[in-house]
């Protein structure tokens, strides 16, 4: 087994290996296999095979600037968007006992209690004071 492990150490010396866009694009790779499930299609096959290969060739790319660049503009797009997934499955948790609001004057995101109300808030970022309204 030791032998094995110096063997792949030794290929994979030089080579790229895993990053962000790695999981990325195994991620879309079983989204194109769930999609070829419900509707069956010739092109999921060729986006599932592309998504594959493009992953495998990242990882044992020698062309290590390269790779972090795709890495960092992969970065650039995927870090808002997750932060989005995360607040909105953060709103969708609390959603009984609190409200999100974002500061006036520093846009940063603010938990607050659920009650109903004109509610005067004091940002913990910027301390900036502004008023918050909660319907419901
Ligand atoms: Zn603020």
């Amino acid at each position: 087994m030791n032998s094995f492990r110096y063997k792949l150490a030794t290929f994979m010396h030089g080579r790229y290996g895993i990053d962000q866009l790695y999981y990325g694009l195994l991620v879309t790779y079983v989204i194109f296999i769930i999609l070829n499930i419900i509707f069956p299609s010739f092109i999921w096959g060729i986006l599932m095979t592309a998504s594959l290969v493009y992953a495998l060739f990242r990882m044992f790319s020698k062309n290590i600037a390269a790779r972090q660049r795709e890495n960092r503009v992969f970065l650039k797009l995927w870090n808002p968007l997750k932060t989005e997934l995360v607040l909105c499955k953060d709103r969708c948790k609390d959603f009984r006992t609190a409200r999100y609001r974002h500061c006036k004057h520093c846009r940063a995101i603010i938990k607050l209690p659920k009650k109903r109300g004109k509610h005067t808030v004091i940002c913990p970022c910027c301390k900036e004071r502004f008023s918050v309204r909660i319907i419901l």
